[in-house]
């Protein structure tokens, strides 16, 4: 095996793979041969070969999407983001929404869209919050107008750089490694994260200790036993290899959470209908992601821009989410 690679063990201990198949990077077409297996003790999906962490940035180029999400300024979209988590999760009035008329006609209209607030926590007046893989820190620009003091951790320079510019305490490294106080946080976010790191299972005991008791986790991941993940198998454009190392189900992903000590666990799952046109592309031949969007570089989001495949998709995608078997998945955990 080359230098620039690692074999990895199942974080469990145990060595009894079932060989899935071999995984490229279809996101921006990089070299390199990634077998993807199965633990058979635990269940856990993994890359059973990864890059080194001396290899890795170079897996990152500087287009990769998480790092150029802030918008321009706050607009409509926010003024409903606030008012949706006034109506659900007990945030203040959103003085910056300006909503007029009366408030029970908002909370009727706004709650039911705060279930697409995934990642926001239930508010703590004067609550500290901490979001690991934090990117240029736009996540923590919403929380910090609602009045969260905002910690963000992530591993790129220069996406600490810029959540620092915009005001938030922000640490570059990974947790655990950065130095925070045991039992100082409210809350705590890892969105879409957690599945590039080298433990998650140390990661979320880490997190577990950063929490007060009571304090409130909120994970994201790729759900690898959804419908989009069986069917569409090295085409699932979640597989992102080689910078997913792990791939949970919700069966594994409630298995580390107990482990590191949560409880009160709840896990939803849902699908984007552009991660089934992505991976249907994928699948019909297209090398990697890169190639479709302007000038070479990614879509601004992935399948964004794509509106008629997401209507196309629409149905199925609900439907999915209804029954369980979406593509990506949330959980919510206390301390
Ligand atoms: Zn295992």
């Amino acid at each position: 095996m080359s230098a620039d690679l690692e074999h990895v063990s199942c974080l469990c201990g145990f060595d009894n793979d079932e060989p899935l198949f071999t995984a490229r990077d279809r996101m921006f077409g990089l070299d390199g041969d990634f077998p993807v297996a199965r633990c058979r003790s635990c269940g856990l999906v993994r890359l059973a070969v990864r890059p080194a962490p001396a290899t890795l940035p170079a897996y990152y180029p500087e287009d990769y999407y998480p790092y150029r999400s802030r918008p321009a300024r706050p607009g409509p979209r926010e003024r409903v983001v606030h008012g949706a988590l006034w109506a659900a999760r007990g945030y203040p009035w959103p003085r910056q929404a300006e909503l007029p008329g009366p408030k029970a006609a908002w909370a009727l209209l706004l709650a039911p869209l705060a279930s697409r607030l995934r990642r926001f926590p239930r508010f703590v007046a004067g609550g500290r919050v901490l979001d690991l893989g934090c990117g240029d820190g736009a996540f923590l620009d919403y929380l910090h107008r609602c009045g969260w003091r905002t910690v963000g951790v992530d591993i790129v320079p220069a996406a600490v750089e810029a959540a620092r510019a915009a005001g938030h305490e922000a640490y570059e490294g990974s947790i655990p490694g950065v130095e925070l106080e045991p039992g100082s946080f409210d809350a705590a976010s890892v969105w879409h994260t957690l599945e590039h790191v080298p433990r998650p299972d140390e990661t979320l005991r880490a997190l577990f200790r950063l929490l007060r008791p009571g304090g409130e986790l909120r994970v994201g991941v790729p759900n690898v036993g959804g419908w989009l993940a069986r069917r569409s198998g090295a085409d699932w454009v979640h597989l992102d290899a080689p910078r997913h190392f792990f791939h949970f189900t919700p069966l594994t992903l409630r298995r580390f959470l107990l482990e590191a000590g949560f409880r009160e666990i709840a896990i939803t799952t849902y699908t984007q209908p552009q991660s089934i046109e992505w991976s249907r592309r994928l699948g019909g031949g297209l090398p990697c992601l890169r190639d479709v969007g302007p000038g070479g570089r990614l879509p601004p989001r992935i399948g964004g821009g794509a509106e008629v495949a997401r209507l196309r998709w629409l149905p199925l995608a609900t439907w999915l989410g209804l029954t369980g078997r979406g593509d990506l998945m949330y959980a919510v955990a206390r301390r």
